[in-house]
């Protein structure tokens, strides 16, 4: 991962094949989506309550009949049911959604923990960061916030349409001359807000790009007295993003004037047929102010519909970008620290790389190569930088399928290297937290002796406390400590076979030194490959493979090698010379 190359994609699903994903997790909770829809469908159609009555009340003053009283009461309670039926459905459809994300976000991790090695080097830096990341928190957000309230507005648009229409089609008919200056409005809204919105993400960026360099870089501000023209720079930013903000507002307060015309030229529709058929005694006064009411109601959710609209594509285009990750073809969620734990026998396997091959797409990285490793011999890989060695070291770990070739242990092909080869690799990743949970990763049942014995094996003595934490506001370890723990990891798991990828970066230091010890100790009694950079750790080897340009080159015993006088003895004595 470390040799450049342009990150990979991941593939992207299609908004379909979202929806059916989420359809089916929907199906899957009959009863919670049941009772979220007609939680929302009542709240909706509660709304409707307080225009009837209303219009009931102005019917009972214009016979001069009764009291208002009731018609008070009966306000307040439909007041009152909309707000409690409201609030309910926004806490299921919440919940409900919120639950579908949990099992999608799930997969997303799952499918990212089972990537193949060779994918997720290209990936783990950006895309795939940014899908387990960003687009969840994008997703999750608009399910918490957006989804309840779209829903709302959508069905609240629907039902009172419905109601308009079932209380009298000729007042429903005379609310649609709305209709053409509403599609106007958004006509002359939309194209120029979406560039607008866009610019002024990219002025509120760099506003806070400037005041973040600034003060990062206030010392060098300071030493060359430059403090002026940052500011200028600052304050020119700032300048310019308020500039685009205040004609987003304008903008806006422009569209709300144009929605604004289109509800009243509607309103004005809807009273002035309501007139005529009240004098002609088709309707009553009541059934007027009912429409009027009915009608004025549009346009609140017809409104959030659309300002939400930005944020419900952005989650959608978030959506598809996590069930592209969650619908990966992966291998089958083995638990491999349990098949470890059972493959703990003692006995250590013959080893044969046969005919392997493999390419990332472009050249070879590795031809033909055999290799064949006795019980219990620790065989050293050396070769210059790009020869291909990490790539043979996971091929032998089973953390990366070999274009061509197999591996056999004791003669037999493995369905799963990983459950009786172990890997220390390159880089080592420890995970934030107390560092026995680190550790269990590899033996999830060890008890704290165990731990302990294990960190006693690698000479891991700055450990002093189990469960200190590391990592993300806990200690930082260095990378040999990170290697250390490691080869504790080795020791934990127990494999019968070791694949150790030395970490490139050596100084022939005293921490080095110790790895090397704790790497001796950590392979003890395992047939092992070691990717050597250190060659006296190839000296210490009982073989020694020389790897160029993806083809074993040499093969032979340290002593032998050094007298043939080939690469590897080129190699040796360079690396004794530097002392
Ligand atoms: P070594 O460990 O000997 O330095 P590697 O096995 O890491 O060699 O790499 C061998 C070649 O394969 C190099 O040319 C490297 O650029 C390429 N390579 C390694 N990993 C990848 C990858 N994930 N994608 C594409 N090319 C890769
Ligand atoms: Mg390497």
């Amino acid at each position: 991962m470390t040799d450049g190359g342009t990150d990979q994609l991941l593939p992207i699903a299609t908004g379909r094949r979202a929806g059916r994903v989420v359809a089916d997790e929907l199906r899957a909770r009959p009863l919670a989506t049941a009772a979220a829809g007609l939680a929302a469908v009542c709240a909706a159609a509660s709304g409707l309550l307080a225009p009837v009555v209303l219009g009931r009340l102005v019917d009972a003053v214009d016979r001069r009949e009764g009291t208002v009283w009731p018609f008070v009461g009966a306000l307040l309670g439909a007041a009152l049911l909309s707000a409690v039926l409201t609030g309910l459905s926004a806490v299921l459809i919440a919940r409900l959604g919120e639950t579908v994300l949990a099992r999608l976000r799930e997969r997303v991790v799952d499918r990212a923990l089972h990537l193949p090695s060779a994918t997720l080097d290209r990936v783990r830096g950006g895309d795939l960061l940014s899908r387990v990341g960003d687009d969840v928190a994008k997703v999750a957000e608009a399910v918490t916030s957006a989804l309840p309230q779209v829903a709302g507005a959508g069905l609240t648009v629907l039902l009172t349409l419905v109601g308009l229409g079932t209380l009298d089609w000729r007042l429903a008919l005379a609310g649609m001359v709305a209709l053409p200056l509403y599609v106007l409005a958004l006509r002359w809204y939309l194209p120029r807000s979406a560039p607008r919105y866009a610019a002024e993400r990219v002025a509120m960026g760099e506003r806070s790009q400037a005041l973040v360099s600034s003060v990062q870089g206030a010392d060098t501000v300071h030493a060359y007295a430059d403090e002026a023209r940052h500011r200028a720079v600052v304050d020119d930013r700032s300048a310019h993003a308020l500039g685009i903000t205040l004609g987003v507002f304008r903008l806006f307060t422009d569209f709300g004037w144009r929605m604004n015309r289109a509800e009243y030229v509607g309103l004005a529709a809807v009273l002035g047929v309501g007139f005529l058929l009240v004098r002609s005694g088709d309707v009553t006064v009541g059934a007027v102010t009912t429409a009027a009411l009915l009608f004025h109601r549009l346009f609140g959710p017809l409104g959030l519909l659309l300002f939400t609209f930005d944020d419900v594509q952005s989650a959608g285009a978030s959506l598809v970008r996590m069930v592209g990750v969650a619908d990966l073809p992966g291998t089958a969620a083995a638990d491999h620290a349990a098949d470890r734990a059972a493959d703990r026998s003692g006995v250590r396997p013959a080893v044969e790389l046969r005919g392997i091959g493999h390419s990332y797409g472009g050249p070879p990285v590795l031809v033909d190569v055999d290799l064949r490793l006795a019980p219990g011999e620790r065989v050293a890989l050396v070769g210059a930088s790009g020869a291909g060695k990490t790539t043979l070291a996971g091929v032998l770990a089973g953390a990366l399928d070999p274009a061509a070739g197999q591996v056999l242990l004791d003669g037999e092909p493995v369905a799963d290297l990983r459950e009786r080869v172990g890997l220390v690799s390159q880089e080592v990743h420890v995970f934030a937290g107390p560092l026995s949970d680190d550790l269990r990763l590899a033996r999830p049942q060890a008890t704290d002796a165990e731990l302990a014995a294990a960190l006693a094996t690698v000479g891991a003595g700055w450990v002093t406390d189990l469960d200190v934490v590391v990592g993300d506001g806990g200690r930082e370890l260095t990378a040999p400590q990170a290697q250390q723990l490691a080869l504790a990891r080795l020791v934990l798991a127990d494999p019968p076979v070791a694949v150790l990828d030395e970490a490139t970066a050596e100084a022939g230091s005293a921490g080095a030194r110790d790895l090397e010890d704790a790497a001796d100790a950590a392979v003890r009694g395992r047939t092992t490959l070691v990717v050597a950079h250190r060659l006296t750790q190839a000296a210490r080897a009982d073989r020694v493979v020389v790897l160029a340009a993806g083809r074993v080159v040499e093969e032979g015993t340290h002593a032998e090698l050094v007298a043939a006088g080939g690469r590897y003895a080129r190699l040796w004595s360079a690396w004794t010379a530097r002392g």
